[in-house]
């Protein structure tokens, strides 16, 4: 007798006509005909099951602040960063915890249930930190939350901040965060990464940095900082968010920095949704996409995550919580249309993201946590094509979201009375 029996599921590596058996909160078997009662039964209908999105960028502290004080009407990073300073002194911890928390409500039912959240602790008051810390600790139940140590204004930019991050880590921070290329100087942004990765490799922490969040092909910070990973020993456990320089550095002279990021063993977190929003700002035509080298780092054997960085705050209106969204923006923007392609995307809002925040029991193997996502879409492929409705999502064995497919009646005369938009895709050649 099982808890929890999915039947007739596809799973993403393509293996089809699987069920999958729960017992308390761990996946107990994966094969077809699992033949025995079950405290409930869903049928899956040939219809794929995932392991839950992964969002391995965001700014929880920001979120759905947008409209606070005011919009940001350029649109670019910079004014952004400036709103943000506005919002700061007004915030409070139950603003912060009620906001965070209702994005997770939005996140759960569209099957994301781990993200790493970066908070910035460019305020000493770190009201922010204590608010995102009580956040983890209400959504841990459903949901992963990890935060990074963020000095959004620059390390060395403002008073107190080098003390502040540091405070921060003593109260639950778990990751070293940066943002060298926002430093006064390329020199004082090459000495924070050195002091960030030193504090990481003192403390046993990981490291995921804001770097190279620019159009400036000189921007090289992210050389820095694979260096000083492997000078630290830090091998695995570092992330470089954003690296949007990369599109327009020298193809020679990233001949050379690709294989030292690979030897590095760093992670590379892109967000397409708002670096093609905020990239080529200063371009006239054309305009670069402004997105770092995805396919490129993909070939490596890079890891590769996709975030979303932001919803509906000073830096991006838009934003669903879907990381499917992303995906979808990541196919356009890289041109990686194949199915290999979109199948490498589909690893990169799911696996290749709970690698890099290091979730342990990730996943749909025999003995992993009964974390899952049942879609109204056949395959990996189509799921990033349709962004479908998440029809079940699992946590720990329980269902902790349900969304109805989504069809439309027709009044056609001679045509279907119903259109399921999954079955559209053709079957031939694929
Ligand atoms: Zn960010």
């Amino acid at each position: 007798m099982f808890d929890l029996v999915i039947r007739n599921a596809t799973l993403p590596d393509g293996r089809q006509g699987q069920d999958i058996a729960v017992s308390a909160d761990t996946i107990i078997a994966v094969e077809p005909g699992i033949d025995a009662e079950a405290g409930r039964v869903i049928d899956a209908g040939g219809l794929l099951v995932s392991p839950p999105f992964v969002d391995p960028h965001f700014h929880m502290d920001a979120t759905l602040s947008l409209g606070l004080p005011r919009m940001n009407v350029s649109g670019t990073l910079l004014e952004g960063i400036a709103l943000w300073g506005e919002l700061r002194p007004t915030l409070t911890v139950d603003a912060l915890v009620e906001r965070a928390v209702r994005y997770c409500d939005l996140a759960v039912s569209k099957g994301l249930l781990a993200i790493r959240s970066h908070v910035d602790v460019s305020d000493p008051a770190l009201v922010t930190v204590e608010a995102m810390l009580e956040v983890r600790r209400q959504v841990a139940p459903y949901l992963d939350l990890q935060l990074v140590a963020f000095p959004q204004d620059g390390y060395y930019r403002g008073p107190g901040i080098v003390e502040a991050l540091e405070r921060a880590l003593d109260m639950g921070v778990e990751i070293v965060g940066g943002i060298p290329h926002f430093e006064r100087t390329m020199g004082e942004g090459t000495a924070s990464v050195e002091a960030l990765c030193r504090i990481a490799a003192d403390r046993g922490l990981r490291v995921d940095m804001h770097c190279d969040e620019t159009d400036d092909p000189l921007s090289r910070h992210v050389e820095t900082l694979a260096a000083q990973t492997i000078r630290f020993g830090l091998q695995g456990r570092v992330a470089g968010s954003h690296l949007t320089s990369m599109h327009s550095m020298d193809n020679y002279y990233v001949s050379k920095l690709l294989p030292l990021i690979a030897e590095a063993q760093m992670a590379a977190i892109p967000n397409p949704l708002i670096n093609m929003m905020l990239q080529g700002r200063h371009d006239t035509y054309p305009k670069r996409r402004g997105l770092t080298r995805i396919p490129q780092m993909m070939e490596m054997g890079i890891t590769v995550g996709l975030g979303q960085d932001c919803v509906m705050d000073p830096w991006y209106s838009m934003g669903t919580g879907d990381l499917l969204d992303v995906a979808h923006m990541a196919v356009h923007a890289t041109q990686m249309g194949s199915m290999a392609d979109k199948r490498a995307l589909f690893d990169a809002v799911t696996v290749n993201s709970a690698r890099i925040m290091g979730l342990e029991g990730y996943g749909l193997d025999v003995g992993c946590k009964a974390d899952m996502v049942l879609l109204q879409a056949r395959d990996p492929a189509e799921a990033i094509r349709l962004r479908p409705n998440r029809l079940a999502v699992i946590r720990r064995g329980r269902v902790v979201a349900e969304t109805a497919p989504e069809t439309s009646r027709l009044a056609l005369d001679g045509r279907p009375q119903v259109v399921n938009p999954a079955e559209y895709a053709p079957r031939h050649g694929i």
